[in-house]
């Protein structure tokens, strides 16, 4: 059932997830017990470590992980956040292997102001989430957000871009995902901050 997912695996998987978790909330990305972090322990059955609920996300120790299934259902540990059966819907999605949810004040406002989706163009940085700087628009999809996470999976489906990995959820913050913690979090960095340059120009 846990794939031999060991609790020195699910142990290890922590440390990183508490390390990922206390930058973001440096940055102040994860304010109060906000936002969360996930990564794949097992692709065959889905497996994913999770960042526990209800934690100070800069205080997190490698105890603070729940082993949820392909659902987000825990198998092992404490509670999950609600949001982690879009973590496990993402990673399925996308064959992801982290996914990286925060709510940040840039995603919040860019996603108010531009409900259709944001458009980058003649952005050095955009070779930062693998996209030429020139001559490519690259449309970040805004998604409606939703308390039930299988129609937030369903929106977030269905408006993906492969061109970014990443979507904006409309009044609520920003999920991006990548082959390992570490690509998933440069991403984040780099969409964060195209959405901080979209703010600062208008
Ligand atoms: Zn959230």
């Amino acid at each position: 059932m846990t794939a031999d997912i060991t609790a020195q695996d699910l142990h290890e998987a922590g440390a990183v997830l508490a390390a990922e978790s206390a930058r973001f909330a440096s940055f102040g990305w994860m304010r109060g017990t906000s936002g969360n972090l996930s990564v794949v322990l097992s692709r065959e059955p889905l497996l994913l470590a999770v960042t526990a609920s209800g934690h100070d996300k800069g205080e997190l120790t490698p105890a603070d992980v729940v082993l949820v299934d392909g659902q987000g259902a825990a198998v092992q540990g404490g509670k999950p956040s609600a949001e982690a059966e879009l973590h496990a819907r993402v990673a399925a999605l996308t064959g992801a292997g982290a996914v990286v949810h925060v709510h940040t004040v840039a995603s919040v406002t860019m996603g108010h102001r531009q409900p259709g989706g944001i458009a980058f163009r003649d952005v050095e940085m955009l070779k930062g989430v693998g996209q030429p700087a020139h001559d490519v628009e690259v449309v970040l999809p805004v998604i409606a957000n939703s308390q039930d996470m299988k129609e937030l999976g369903d929106r977030l489906e269905e408006a993906r871009n492969p061109l970014m990995p990443a979507v904006v959820v409309a009044g609520h913050g920003l999920y991006v995902w990548g082959a390992d913690p570490r690509q998933a979090r440069h991403y984040t960095e780099v969409v964060e901050w195209l959405l901080e340059l979209e703010l600062a120009r208008r």
